[in-house]
């Protein structure tokens, strides 16, 4: 992609309410724009990192036999009266659709989910199985302070599984636990984001979360050094101050950001609706039902908050924008045009994603600096004075080392950094 053709621009001026850091680097950087409270617009190169969480994310889904569906935002009032959430789910946009009827624009699933698996299940051959989709949600969020952290609308992958007894429910339940994990730290978050025992609600002792430690966040938790696993402070008194695996009193409380949970519905939902199936023996009995979610935008906001500084953002490279950033300087030189064009050609014959600053009449330093700021993980620089003497400047983003390279070994250097 050409810089020259974006049609964004870095901007200085952000607005005074946006006081949550990966939001303001996003707005800086162009990637994002505000449209109000809780409301984005992701822009060329933010929606490249969102498209690239996106596909990690439903490989993961697939991988653990997850089919993909996509289900409607507007729903019918019906639905969510038969769970009671019409009139207590505090966060639920209720839209009147004329002539006394009334919609709900969807926070989440389950009361869609539930009744459209209820179409296909008849007996206990028909199970288990698991949908996602990944699709826009809304919610009235009170405090949409925190930027693409808590939007008011924002994408969430959400699986549900559908199962004949709790054995199986739970098998797929760990079976998602460590999907999650290969998201996370294919997103570059393994390291600091945390298994974390939740409030189950009725049908589970404990619900998990996906707890990333950072300022940035809205929740408290208790980590277990030992264990690698956290509790959240909503808990209840009693195992607050212990870890459920090992016991252990000393742990230690951080700040974390919520990037996904997962949950046994239990009968919950298949209640509500008479979700049930017929077993070997003929009888009927409840769909057991658990739920899986992940947000997009917290999630690629979360590796902002956890990946930057300074200058900017410093993306993993699993999800960049780019894999490369190539700063043409000089370019009123022909020659210097002319070696900069090449690379950019032979970079994309090779098949390697390269953002190229081919625009004219800006400095060197206003290109440096906008190259720190948007954080692909390796700048290389293409100046008149490195090429005369036959070399290019290669830097990763994240350290501080720059190397002169041929550029007839870039494109055998630049693969070997994966
Ligand atoms: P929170 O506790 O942060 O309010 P939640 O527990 O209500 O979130 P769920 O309804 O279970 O979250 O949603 C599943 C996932 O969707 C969350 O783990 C989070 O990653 C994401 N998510 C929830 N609310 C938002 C939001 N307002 N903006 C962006 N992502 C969200
Ligand atoms: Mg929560």
């Amino acid at each position: 992609m050409r810089q020259s053709t974006l049609f964004v621009k870095t901007s200085k001026n952000l607005p005074k309410d946006e006081i949550s850091e990966s939001a303001r680097l996003l707005l800086r950087a162009g990637f994002a724009d505000k449209l109000m409270a809780g409301v984005y617009t992701l822009l060329p190169l933010g929606f490249k990192v969102f498209k690239k969480i996106e596909q990690i994310i439903r490989e993961e889904m697939e991988s653990i036999g997850g089919q993909e569906i996509f289900m409607p935002a507007l729903q019918p009032k019906e639905n969510w009266e038969k769970t009671g959430r019409w009139q207590s789910l505090d966060i639920l946009f209720r839209l009147s659709a004329g002539e006394s009827r009334e919609i709900a624009l969807g926070p989440t699933h389950e009361e869609i989910v539930t009744p459209l698996a209820g179409r296909f299940i008849k007996s206990y051959r028909d199970l288990p199985f698991a949908v996602f989709h990944i699709q826009n949600k809304f919610r009235n969020e009170k405090r949409a302070k925190s930027g693409l952290l808590r939007g008011r609308e924002f994408v969430m992958k959400d699986l549900y599984s559908f199962h004949a007894d709790q054995a199986d429910l739970d098998g797929y339940y760990e079976k998602a636990k460590l999907s999650y994990r290969r998201i996370f730290s294919r997103c570059g978050l393994g390291d600091c984001t945390y298994l974390t025992y939740a409030s189950g609600g009725s049908f589970s002792k404990y619900s998990h979360e996906f707890q990333t430690v950072s300022p940035a966040g809205e929740d408290l938790i208790y980590l277990c050094p030992k264990c690698s696993v956290a509790v959240n402070k909503e808990i209840i008194a009693d195992v607050k101050h212990s870890c459920p695996q090992c016991g252990q009193k000393d742990l230690i409380e951080e700040k974390a950001i919520e990037v996904g949970n997962i949950f046994q519905l239990g009968s919950k939902f298949s209640t509500a609706f008479g979700l049930k199936f017929s077993n070997e023996q003929g009888e009927n009995r409840p769909v057991l039902m658990g739920c899986y979610g992940i947000g997009l935008q917290r999630l690629l906001a979360t590796v902002i908050e956890t990946h930057h500084d300074q200058k900017g953002m410093i993306w993993p490279a699993a999800i960049a924008p780019a894999a490369v950033h190539l700063l043409a300087l000089n370019l009123e030189n022909e020659d210097a045009k002319k070696s900069a064009e090449k690379l950019y050609r032979d970079l994309r014959t090779a098949r390697i994603e390269v953002l190229f600053d081919d625009r004219i009449g800006l400095s060197a330093g206003e290109k440096f600096a906008e190259a720190d700021l948007f954080g692909l993980p390796c700048r290389v620089v293409a100046s008149a004075r490195t090429l005369a003497a036959g070399k290019l400047e290669v830097k990763k983003r994240s350290d501080n080392k720059t190397d002169f390279l041929a550029p007839a070994d870039l494109i055998a250097f630049l693969r070997g950094q994966n």
